[in-house]
């Protein structure tokens, strides 16, 4: 579905030559490979601080206690994310909230945002966590203004949008800090686990420097209880060599998009990503929702075409979390999307013909 492989081959040499690089240096671990590639990602992003971390909730988790935000506080987020989005709120130490998305974007409903901040009579809310979701961004300019009103503080979840914007400005660049993955499947992917927390504040930066390697200012000396939590030499290396090709990759996904889009808007009974007029989405996935009941049947006859389902149960319905997470009001639109979305393969490897091929077979189920 996904297909780290690709970009391997696409990078062959480079790669090979950044791990023998690594290798022959002889440091492992924050040396200098993940000093340049946080200064790379840093400048590329348009912010002044990039931290590499172990993998994205890390990078969440780490971003939450740097701005102290811990026990006895409630932080917002939605339910149709990674687990991780939720897990790492709660390795915090603090209580997540879970409010519906919009829907059409499927991002954090700004109208809901506002209406649970307006009933936090007690002032628990401390943060918001929009969720950039499939490479879409969340209305960023709205959700920034009702979080300042409210005095919360907003971390992005950027595990999904790698380079995406709203009106020119990069996602991670709005909020307190911004979290990123480099899990081998998201648009900037490492070989292993990576992540990143970026910000513009220079006090956060720092904390965020000692919280990742146990608290240390100087070697051996915690100057704060902190975490294990680093990007590794190799890692960095590799995402060196990956960056320079991230908008090149970014825009091949928005032309598979646009494939898409033209051979399927015909189609009745189906129903396609429609990103905000100012927004660029960087389709980490493509999805398009199904009349509800057909999702199956739509599967089937695609036979060998690899589809998806991000996410099949919303955080609030699975085991671990049901009865346990707080939820603001219903989830009415998360829980619908669920039941009725389907991920098309989108690799900036695939060819016109494969993804001409994909929108047939899916046309010729539709009828
Ligand atoms: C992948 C992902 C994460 C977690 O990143 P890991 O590197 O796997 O820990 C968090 N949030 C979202 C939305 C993700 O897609």
């Amino acid at each position: 579905f996904a297909d780290p492989r690709a970009d391997y081959r696409a990078h062959q040499t480079e790669i090979d030559a950044a791990i023998a690089r690594v290798l022959t240096r002889n440091r492992y671990i924050l040396g200098p490979e993940v000093a340049a590639f946080e200064n790379e990602w840093a400048a590329y992003l348009g912010v002044a601080y990039a931290i590499g971390v172990g993998n994205g909730t890390d990078a969440l988790e780490l971003a939450l206690r740097a701005l102290r935000i811990g026990a006895g506080e409630v932080v917002v987020t939605t339910s149709n994310t990674a687990v991780a989005t939720v897990a790492a709120i709660e390795l915090a130490g603090a209580t997540p909230l879970l409010v519906d998305v919009d829907e059409e974007t499927l991002t954090m409903s700004p109208a809901l945002l506002r209406e649970a901040l307006a009933q936090d009579r007690e002032r628990k809310i401390k943060a918001v966590i929009p969720v950039h979701l499939y490479g879409q961004p969340a209305d960023m300019p709205t959700l920034m203004a009702l979080a300042a009103e409210h005095g919360a503080r907003v971390i992005e979840d950027c595990a999904q949008a790698h380079g995406a914007a709203v009106g020119g400005r990069k996602v991670g660049t709005f909020g307190d800090a911004a979290a990123f993955s480099f899990y081998p499947t998201k648009n900037l992917g490492a070989i292993g686990d990576g992540g990143a927390v970026v910000t513009n504040d220079h006090l956060l930066g720092n904390v965020l420097r000692l919280l990742r390697s146990y608290g240390w200012g100087e070697r051996y000396i915690s100057e704060e209880p902190g975490m294990n939590t680093r990007l590794d030499e190799l890692q960095a290396a590799i995402l060196r060599v990956k960056l320079p090709h991230l908008d090149a990759a970014n825009e091949r996904r928005r032309e598979i998009a646009r494939q898409y889009d033209d051979s399927l808007g015909k189609l009745a009974r189906l129903r396609l990503p429609k990103p905000a007029p100012e927004a660029r989405h960087v389709y980490h996935q493509y999805v398009i929702r199904v009349r509800e009941g057909s999702r199956d049947d739509l599967r089937t006859q695609l036979g060998e075409i690899p589809t998806a389902v991000l996410y099949p149960l919303p955080i609030h319905l699975q085991p671990a979390y049901k009865n346990r997470v707080a939820i603001f009001d219903q989830l009415p639109v998360t829980e619908a999307a669920a039941q009725t979305l389907l991920c098309l393969p989108i690799h900036p490897s695939m060819t016109d013909a494969e993804v001409a091929r994909v929108a047939a077979a899916i046309a010729h189920w539709h009828g």
